[in-house]
Parts: structure tokens; sequence; C-alpha cells
């Protein structure tokens, strides 16, 4: 089985108003020092329940990485120093995938043309920027600390550092924001071909403070429908454009998905290190998967980087259900040959008549479709996607 490494970064220059991702305001260099220092100590500790035959509680399978994701926060804090330390822990403890896709998340205030070179030269191979808008007054409003000159800066910076494969993160449904604002956001992303990108639509998360201007009536959401246009608008774009619409919220050109992402949706196994990372790894000796996370608490993780959270193992239902819901997020969908085969089960006859039935009425109504071979999504069932996958849980 496919494995992949998720590292945290948990550092931010200041907090965006709709971010409830754990990081914190970074006050020093040298608490990156310690920091990575923590991550090295926690990965290298990790080898003793990575390697088959290991007497140890949890008996992971053993397979080098084939892809890395350095994610936040604002991985691009680091320097490329510290980025070179984590991988050389990575690769003593895994081993070394020839092929691997090597992600880190960028804010384009963060980069220049030398650190980009620098991160290049350490193995980095994907580039995921967060650009959010081409827009500086919507920028603003979410609270950015870049502009757009800063965003096609770090672009042009990425590629003349030799990155091949970089994402734009985009953000709609944001108060404000016209329909043609992001049109013209979507048209300047596709004028710099990136190969990969991901489009979120603003979500009001607890404890963000955005939610609390919403909750004293002092931010308004943006009305779904328009929300839905926007949506179905830069699918329109971003299909002409010859980028496939694989997931959800994800758009690549051919044999650029994220493979990172793609576990998640395949439930397929990643390790996550640092303060508020989650994994999910099959136990080799129960065939189980077993979840476990880091509290999001940095200075807990700095006294003990080991310490984590175990939860409840998977038993095989929640293993099926889980894949179904995230895997009905691909536009393939499922198959029901490899479904059967992986959990052993037949695809309806696990999820029974009555579920079958209640699918068989969102086809009716051109939100899904199902084959000989497999189900799924079509686009306008993904603007329901809640109510369609409410039947598998
Ligand atoms: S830079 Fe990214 S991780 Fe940091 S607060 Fe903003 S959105 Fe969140």
């Amino acid at each position: 089985m496919s494995f992949g490494v998720y590292v945290h970064v948990p550092f931010c220059k200041s907090k965006c108003p709709y971010c409830d991702f754990y990081s914190v305001f970074m006050r020093d260099a040298e608490i990156k020092e310690k920091y990575t220092d923590a991550l090295v100590s926690e990965i290298r500790a990790f080898a003793k329940y990575f390697t088959p035959g290991n007497d140890t509680e949890h008996r992971f399978i053993k397979e080098a990485p084939d892809s890395i994701y350095f994610g936040g926060g604002t991985p691009s804090l680091l320097e490329p120093i510290r980025i070179r330390e984590i991988m050389k822990a990575l690769d003593d403890t895994f081993g070394r995938e020839r092929d691997r896709e090597v992600t880190l998340e960028a804010n384009p205030g963060t980069v220049d043309r030398d650190l980009l070179k620098g991160m290049r030269a350490m193995g980095v191979n994907r580039l995921s920027l967060g650009v959010q808008s081409f827009d500086d007054e919507i920028l603003k409003k979410l609270g950015r600390t870049h502009r757009t000159v800063d965003s096609i800066r770090a672009f042009e910076d990425a590629r003349a550092a030799g990155f091949k494969n970089i994402s734009i993160d985009l953000i709609f449904g944001i108060e404000g924001q016209t329909r043609e604002i992001w049109e013209e956001s979507l048209k300047k992303a596709l004028e710099l071909e990136p190969e990969h990108i991901s489009l979120y639509s603003l979500e009001f998360m607890e404890g963000t403070v955005f939610t609390r201007r919403l909750q004293e009536g002092k931010m308004k959401e943006t009305d779904p429908e328009e929300d839905r246009a926007m949506y179905e608008r830069a699918v329109e774009l971003l299909k002409e454009a010859g980028y496939e619409h694989y997931e959800i919220s994800n758009f690549a050109k051919p044999s650029y998905e994220s493979r990172h992402n793609l576990k998640y949706w395949n439930l397929d196994d990643y390790a996550g290190f640092g303060p508020g990372a989650h994994s999910y790894m099959t136990d080799e000796t129960t065939g189980q998967g077993q979840r476990y996370y880091h509290l999001p608490d940095l200075e807990a993780y700095l006294k003990k980087p080991s310490k984590v959270e175990m939860m409840e193992p998977n038993g095989y239902a929640d293993d099926m259900t889980e894949f179904t819901i995230t895997a009905l997020r691909l536009s393939r969908g499922i198959d029901k040959i490899e479904f059967c085969e992986r959990f052993g089960q037949d695809f309806w006859e696990f999820y029974g008549d009555l579920a079958h039935l209640q699918f068989k009425s969102f086809m009716d109504t051109g939100h899904a479709w199902e084959s000989e071979e497999g189900i799924g999504l079509t686009l306008k069932g993904f603007n329901v996607s809640n109510q369609i996958l409410s039947i598998f849980v």
C-alpha cells in the first residue's frame, strides 16, 4: 500500500481571520531550530513502530513514502537547511523512494528566488502557493499580508528556481467578491499556467474572527446560489483551459493530480508529524486502520514530540464508510470491483437496498451515476454532496 508523510509547520507571520488551522505567531528565529530538533527526534523515534517484525504495540507497513507534504502554518518560513535536516531524518527512518512528490506550502509574501532555489535543492519538487485571490481588495478582506504583485513574483521565482509542478489555491464566496472579480482571479491564475489549482468556498469555521464577526452581524455569508454559480463558472473555465476536474475542489493538468491528497481520499496510509498533525496507519498485525494525532499545542510538543493521542482502531465497517465518503469526492467515483477486493464485501450488500434506492433517486435527478463498474457524483451532485453522502453515514 502506498504511504505518505505529512509534516506540520505551525508558524505564521500573522493569523488570517478565516483560518482554523493550527498555527502560532512566529516570535523568533530560535524557535525554528528548536522545532526542527523536535520534529527530527519524533521522526527518528517513529522507526521502532515502522519496521515489520519488531515486537512493538503497532506494526506498520514498511515502504518508503512516495509523497511528503510540508503543510502549515507557513512551511516557507523554515529555511532550506531546516528542510534538509527533516528530509534526512525521514530518509534515514523510512528510506527513499526515487519517484516521490515533495510538496511545500508557501505564502507568496514569504518567498524569494534564492529561498525557492534552496528548497528545490533540498528535494522539494512541488510548490503549493496560497495565492487565494488576484484582487488586492479581496486579499485585504481576507487579512492576507501579501498582494497580487507578490503572488505573480512568487510564481515567476518558483519557475526560475526550477519548479515544474506548482499549485495555486483560490478562495471564492467572499462578501463583496462579485462574479466578475472572481472570474478575473481565475483568468489571472490561468495566465500563469500552473499545473494544479485548488478552489475553496469560504467557510465560517468555529473559533475564527470571521465567525465572530458573522455572529455579531458585522459580516454576511454569500448567498448559496451565488456561491454555487461561482463554483460552476470556475469548473467551466478550468475545463476549457485543459484542467481535469478530478476532485470536488481540485483541478489538474493531466498527470499532475496531488499524489499526497489522493491518499486522504483513497484512505491510504499517512503518518503526520508535528502539533495538530493527524495520521492513519494500517496495523500489519491486525489489518485495522489506526488513527492518532498530536494535540495542537506547540509548547507540549517541544517538551515531548513523540506523545500522540490514540483513537479507537477502525473496524472494517468504519474503513468502508470513511473510504466511501472520501472517494466519492473524486470525479472517477468508486470502482465497485476494487471496493469488493479491498474490503471483501459487495458495495450495495454492505449499504443495503434502501441506500441503493436513495442513491438511485439522486441518479434520476442527474446528481449521481452508476455503471457496471462504479458509482459517483456528477457536477450537479458535487454541489449537494453532503446530502448525497449522508446516505452512507
Ligand atoms: S497563512 Fe495560512 S495557515 Fe497561516 S493563518 Fe493564514 S491561512 Fe492560516
